[in-house]
């Protein structure tokens, strides 16, 4: 039985980061994933803005930006027939560099992640799939498991960090997944689209029932389409069919997808947003989707999950250098990642409230055209370079209520639709 620092369950982005940021501490970190990669994964491939400075610090965005991937210069958001708002970020980043987010394939991404982690030293073991924690007086001691050749292994650590996503392995054995507040769960379906018209760069979301979409170009007349409903929306349908007619129904989305049909077979994503318990043993820390997930509508699972492993290394850290026991270190992460993430986490809900209600929906939306500063102070919130506080706070829901008001009685010029202003040209067009 071999013997490490840290032994990682998964090489997605929360678990190569963390792998990353640990070995360059200097210890001594095996990763274990069941695929091999390239592996793809079911994902809007939009990365928040914020991203940039964690992929530079993990050593990775000069290979990133050596692809030349696409970047993206705002969001394109339209909901319920209302005219659509195109926020550009702000031109400058604070270090000067022009603001914008990357979308970048996941079968790229992971596998530039990977790839920065063993030159950083990991030892990364691919088609070795975890299927138990060794556990020694309440904490876990290792893991053990089965690789894709049918072998046994075993590998002894004294931190063990589950980064194997919403199905990971010790959301399942100490059945940590927490029902949210009995309703029905979202299921997303997605697919790359081939053949359409080069698209304006920005992030294009959709809000119309039976639910909205995100529609991110990935190429040159190439776009990853996203669509989320509730669960029951697709019972007895095809999928494939429902998902097509869907995303097609919507006048915008047709114009902006004309001449484009899916180059892949859907794939679906169900009970998307969920909560996850505290593990009840010492020695482990779940990283990334293993520690919850929220609707993917605020597109920022990739950056949560780099931004959180930077935070779970540094507490695994201070336990493994003996400053702190394991299960104070895991309390500190727990503390700290809520600290940072709470304002956040709360709009995201709010958010998800408001796309599933279309009056009040309509209202926010034609504050935010009237008012383009509250938009972009919104969408820098959602892009992780804005503290959440600037949107939670009572002075912008006080301005959002103002304008609000102001524009029920004006006349409707920035209400209604515009839809010669919708397909896929820029915002000047
Ligand atoms: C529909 C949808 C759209 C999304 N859109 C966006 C978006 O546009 N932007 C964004 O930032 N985020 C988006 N997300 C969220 C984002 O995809 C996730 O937050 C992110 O992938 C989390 O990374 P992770 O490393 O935690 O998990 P994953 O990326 O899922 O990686 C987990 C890895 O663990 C491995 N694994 C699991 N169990 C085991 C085991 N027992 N043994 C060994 N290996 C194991 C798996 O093979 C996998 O490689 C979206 C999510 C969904 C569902």
């Amino acid at each position: 039985m071999s013997a490490v620092d840290v032994a990682v369950v998964g090489g997605g982005p929360a678990g190569a980061a963390s792998a990353i940021f640990l070995a360059r501490q200097g210890y001594a970190v095996t990763l274990l994933d069941r695929a091999r990669f390239p592996r793809d994964k079911v994902c809007g491939e939009f990365i928040s803005p914020a991203a940039d400075a964690l992929l530079n610090e993990m050593g990775v965005l000069a290979a990133i930006e050596a692809r030349r991937p696409l970047r993206l210069k705002g969001i394109f958001l339209a909901a319920h027939g209302e005219r659509p708002l195109w926020v550009d970020y702000p031109p400058e980043r604070p270090g000067g560099s022009p603001m914008s987010s990357l979308s970048v394939p996941r079968l790229d991404l992971d596998g530039l992640l990977l790839q920065r982690a063993r030159a950083v030293g990991v030892q990364v073991r691919e088609g070795f799939a975890v299927t138990d924690f060794r556990v020694r007086d309440g904490a876990a001691v290792g893991v053990a498991g089965k690789d894709d050749a049918g072998a046994g292994f075993e590998i002894a650590a004294r931190l063990v960090i589950d980064a194997g996503g919403r199905n990971c392995l010790a959301i399942r054995r100490f059945g940590l997944r927490k029902k949210r507040g009995g309703k029905r769960g979202k299921i997303a379906l997605a697919a790359h689209w081939r053949g359409g018209r080069r698209f304006a760069p920005y992030c294009y979301m959709h809000i119309q029932p039976p639910g909205y979409t995100g529609i991110a170009p990935t190429g040159e007349g190439e776009a990853n389409v996203v669509l989320v409903v509730e669960g029951g929306a697709l019972k007895g349908k095809d999928p494939e069919e429902f998902y097509r007619r869907t995303v097609l129904a919507e006048p915008s989305r047709r114009a902006l997808l004309e001449g484009a049909a899916p180059m892949e077979k859907v794939r679906a994503v169900d009970s998307l947003a969920y909560a996850v318990r505290t593990a009840p043993i010492g020695g482990l820390m779940l990283v990334g989707d293993a520690m919850g997930f929220m609707d993917p509508f605020t597109g920022e699972g990739i950056y949560l999950s780099l931004r959180s492993a930077k935070i779970a290394a540094e507490a695994a850290g201070q336990a493994l250098a003996g400053r702190v026991s394991s299960r104070q270190a895991i309390d500190e992460y727990r503390e700290r990642r809520l600290r940072e993430f709470r304002w956040k986490f709360a709009i995201s809900r709010v958010l998800e409230g408001l796309i599933e209600r279309p009056a009040p929906c309509r209202w926010v939306m034609r504050a935010l055209g009237a008012r383009p500063a509250l938009a972009e102070d919104l969408v820098g919130v959602i892009g992780d370079y804005f503290p959440a506080r600037k949107v939670a706070s009572a002075g912008f829901l006080l301005r959002l209520l103002g304008v609000a008001a102001a524009s029920a009685f004006a006349p409707a010029e920035s209400g209604g639709t515009r839809p010669e202003k919708i397909p896929a040209g820029s915002p000047e067009s």
